[in-house]
């Protein structure tokens, strides 16, 4: 197995472009558990952790621009008040040392359908920018990027360079479900993100389709429920339960040693409930319409 380590990004990309094969590795939390295991055994191998401008993040016109290589510990300690739905995911990502290894970025490249970090991106609205010697940038917005089970829209000579995302605008909460709480695959996870100057709700779902997802009609429902109240004072009775109901419908889940399709809606449903309500209050508090 080759192991190629360039020393920066325009190096990455021309490397990549020499050997589409090559087979990226950030953190390594991913592939080294594949190699370990035999699920896969590359002819080369891209190390991108010299590439230093991937582990950062800034902000360019207002907006978050994570690099792929910025580990899950720096992000909750440095994005935690910017992008607290991702956050939130992270925090919940393996263990300490799982954090400090994995990125956004190796979870955009696993494209798993249980991936963490996939809900409150799609719940944001973000994009995802990869770049190609041939190709040049390219930005795909999330909904576009999960193609399939562990499939991604990122082409072999590509590579993935940042996600994109503006800096929350509204309450943001997380929620999954695993066997225990901590070091655990999500059962199913749900995101939620309120823009109250667009007057709509993200949502965002894992694991419990081929890919992650967002559920468009809940969304539909909620911006005109929302609207009719002015985005003022509690929520009405049966807004959140029937938006729970609609997220439980956007879904397409399977029986697996994880959770029945079954449990995996109705838990959908009580989740996007429970944090709409959550991301509700918040937004009433941060208004002042509630001490
Ligand atoms: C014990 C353990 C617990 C875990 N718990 C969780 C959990 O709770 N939630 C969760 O979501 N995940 C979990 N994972 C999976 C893993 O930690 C995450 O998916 C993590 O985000 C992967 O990031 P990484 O940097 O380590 O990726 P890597 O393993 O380096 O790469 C992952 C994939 O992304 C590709 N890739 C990496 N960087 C790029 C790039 N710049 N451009 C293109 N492709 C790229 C790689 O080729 C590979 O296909 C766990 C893993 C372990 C071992």
């Amino acid at each position: 197995m080759d192991f190629l380590r360039p020393p920066s990004w325009h190096e990455a990309l021309a490397l990549k472009a020499a050997r589409p094969d090559a087979v990226p590795i950030q953190g390594g939390t991913d592939v080294m558990v594949e190699i370990n295991f035999d699920v896969r055994r590359p002819s080369a191998l891209l190390d991108l952790n010299p590439v230093t401008e991937l582990a950062g993040w800034e902000t360019v016109d207002g907006r978050l621009r994570i690099g792929a290589g910025l580990p899950y510990g720096r992000l909750i300690a440095e994005l935690g008040d910017r992008a607290p739905g991702l956050a939130q995911a992270a925090r919940t990502v393996g263990s300490p040392q799982i954090r400090n290894r994995g990125t956004v970025g190796g979870n955009l490249g696993a494209a798993s359908p249980a991936g963490d970090c996939h809900p409150p991106l799609l719940a944001a609205g973000a994009e995802v920018e990869v770049e190609s010697v041939a190709g040049g940038v390219r930005m795909i917005p999330i909904d576009a990027f999960y193609l399939g089970v562990k499939r991604n829209a990122v082409r072999d000579d590509e590579l993935i360079r940042a996600v994109w995302l503006d800096p929350a605008p509204g309450p943001q909460h997380f929620s999954k479900i695993g066997t225990r709480n901590a070091m655990v695959i999500a059962v199913c996870s749900f995101a939620v993100a309120l823009h109250p100057g667009e007057r709509r709700v993200g949502t965002g779902i894992g694991s419990a389709a081929p890919t992650p997802l967002r559920a468009p009609e809940a969304e539909a429902f909620l911006a005109d429920g929302l609207d009719g109240l002015d985005w003022s004072g509690p929520l009405p009775e049966g807004l959140a339960e029937r938006f729970g109901e609609l997220v439980g419908e956007a879904v397409s889940p399977i029986d697996d040693v994880r959770g029945t399709a079954g449990y995996r809606r109705h838990a959908l449903a009580v989740m996007a409930r429970r944090t709409l309500t959550w991301a509700w209050n918040d937004h009433l508090a941060a208004t002042g319409m509630v001490s």
